[in-house]
C-alpha cells in the first residue's frame, strides 16, 4: 500500500522533470533496465489519460518496457483507476484474481458438510436441521463464537473429513478466483479430542495438493496454537508438526485473545522460528494495543491477524506503516463478533489512511455470513471504495503472501492483466 501510494504521488506532470535528478536506488535500477527515460514517459503517458485514452492502448503502446519496468505499468494502471468515477460492479470484484491469507479451514465447515460427516461417523449434532445451526450464529463475541466453532470441528475424525473440508472451501475459494490461499488449521482442537496429527495434517495437506491440480488453487499451511492453553501444549504441538515441516510455512496465535497476551507464547515461536517457520499472530481483535505490539517485539512477527485496534495507539500506527507490517483484516468477522457495530463503522478506511497494508479476508466464513468476494462486496459498499481501492486491497494481499518475489510478480501481472481487460465493464 505505502509502495502504490508513494509511486502515485509522482505522477502529476510537470512534477516529474525533478524526480530525474533526485533517484533512488531502485528508481535508478529501473531508468537504466528501460530503454527509454520512464520518468519522462509518465508525464507523457498522464498526459494521454488526462486527454482520454484507455488503459489498454497505453499498455499496448508500452510494449518491451512493460516487462523489464512492472512498477511503471502498474503505476500507469493506477493512476488511470484514479481517475474513473464509475461505480464498481460487482461482478469486477467477483472476477478479480484475489489472495486469502486469513482463513481457518475448521471455520470454513458449512451446517450441510457439519451434518454429513456427523451421519458419516455415527455422532449426535445438538441441532435438529441446518436452518437451525444458522440460527445459532448469532454472536455477542468472541468467546460466543468460540463455543460453537469447537462443538463443530467434533464432526472431523478421520482423514477423509479433514480432506473434505478441505476440499469444499478449496472449490468455493476458487469459484471466487481465489488464486492463492494461506489457511490456518487448529492441531489442538483435535489432538485434544485424541485425533492424531496425522490424521489432521494428511487430509488437509492432499486436498491442497489435488486442488492445485484439478483446480489451479495454490494453497500453504499456517498451524496456530491456542492462545488460551498453555505454552507447554504448544510446544508439544510444535514437536507433533516437526515431521511434517515442510508442509507447513508458518505458525500462528489463534482462538479467545483477552487474558492470553502473546508474550506468553515467547519460547515457543523461538523455537518456531529456529526451525524455520515464519510467524504471525491474532491481535489488537479485541485485544488491546499492547498485544499487538507484543507480538511484533517478542513473537517477531511478519504479519498481524485482525490489528485494527491498533489505531487506538498512533505510535504503533507509526510502527506498522514504517516496517510495513500488513494487517490480514476480517470485516464481516469483525461485525459479527460485535468488534464494530456495522460494517459502515469498521476502520478499514482509516487504516489505509494511515499508509498500513490492509488485506481482506474471511477468517471463519461458514459462521461469519460470507466468503472473501462477500467480504469485498461487503466494504466496497459500506464505505463506497473505488477500483483503485480494491486494487490496492489485492494487490496488498498478494504483496504479503509468504510466497517467493517471482510467484508474486506471476500473481500481480494476473492482477494487472484484469485490470487492463476490464476498464470498461
Ligand atoms: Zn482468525
Amino acid at each position: 500500500m505505502r509502495a502504490v501510494a508513494r509511486s502515485s504521488q509522482t505522477l502529476p506532470g510537470s512534477r516529474g522533470a525533478r524526480h530525474t535528478q533526485n533517484q533512488t536506488p531502485t528508481q535508478k535500477k529501473m531508468h537504466d533496465t528501460c530503454p527509454f527515460n520512464p520518468f519522462v514517459e509518465r508525464i507523457r503517458i498522464q498526459e494521454k489519460i488526462d486527454a482520454g485514452e484507455k488503459t489498454s492502448a497505453l499498455l499496448s503502446s508500452l510494449g518491451d518496457c512493460k516487462r523489464k519496468t512492472p512498477p511503471l505499468a502498474r503505476t500507469i494502471i493506477i493512476s488511470t483507476l484514479k481517475n474513473q468515477k464509475k461505480p464498481v460492479p460487482e461482478a469486477f470484484i467477483e472476477g478479480i484474481p484475489k489472495a486469502e491469507l486469513h482463513i481457518h479451514i475448521e471455520g470454513s465447515l458449512e451446517p450441510e458438510l457439519m451434518f454429513e460427516l456427523a451421519r458419516r461417523n455415527g455422532l449426535r449434532l445438538p441441532f435438529t436441521s441446518v436452518d437451525e445451526v444458522r440460527e445459532a450464529y448469532e454472536f455477542a463475541d468472541l468467546q460466543s463464537f468460540l463455543q460453537l466453532y469447537y462443538q463443530g470441528v467434533r464432526v472431523l475424525v478421520n482423514e477423509r473429513d479433514f480432506y473434505d473440508l478441505t476440499c469444499a472451501y478449496l472449490k468455493k475459494a476458487r469459484s471466487q478466483n481465489i488464486r492463492y490461499s494461506e489457511m490456518f488449521f487448529d492441531p489442538q482442537a483435535h489432538t485434544g479430542r485424541g485425533i492424531a496429527f496425522d490424521t489432521v495434517i494428511s487430509g488437509i495437506h492432499h486436498a491442497m495438493l489435488d486442488a492445485k491440480q484439478r483446480l489451479g488453487i495454490s494453497s500453504k499451511l499456517v498451524m496456530c496454537f491456542l492462545r488460551d492453553l498453555s505454552e507447554e501444549s504448544a510446544i508439544a504441538t510444535l514437536q507433533q508438526a516437526l515431521p511434517f515441516k515442510d508442509w507447513i510455512v508458518a505458525v500462528g496465535l489463534d482462538s479467545s485473545e483477552v487474558g492470553h497476551p502473546p508474550e506468553k507464547f515467547t519460547k515457543v515461536f523461538d523455537k518456531a522460528r529456529e526451525e524455520g517457520f515464519l510467524t504471525v499472530a491474532h491481535a489488537g481483535e479485541e485485544g488491546p494495543p499492547e498485544y499487538v505490539w507484543q507480538a511484533l517485539d517478542r513473537l517477531k512477527v511478519s504479519r498481524i491477524d485482525h490489528g485494527v485496534r491498533c489505531i487506538e495507539d498512533p505510535d504503533l500506527t507509526a510502527r506498522l506503516a514504517a516496517d510495513g507490517i500488513p494487517l490480514t483484516v476480517c470485516p464481516l468477522s469483525n461485525v459479527k463478533l460485535r468488534v464494530f457495530e456495522s460494517v459502515e463503522q469498521h476502520n478499514l478506511k482509516q487504516l489505509l489512511d494511515h499508509g498500513l497494508c490492509v488485506t481482506i479476508n474471511s477468517d471463519d466464513p461458514a459462521y461469519f455470513g460470507g466468503y472473501l468476494t462477500e467480504n469485498f462486496l461487503a466494504v466496497q459498499k459500506a464505505l463506497r471504495l473505488g477500483r483503485h481501492d480494491i486494487y490496492c486491497l489485492v494487490r496488498n494481499s498478494f504483496q504479503a503472501a509468504f510466497l517467493s518475489l517471482d510467484e508474486k510478480q506471476t500473481f500481480l501481472d494476473e492482477l494487472d492483466n484484469y485490470i487492463s481487460q476490464n476498464e470498461d465493464k
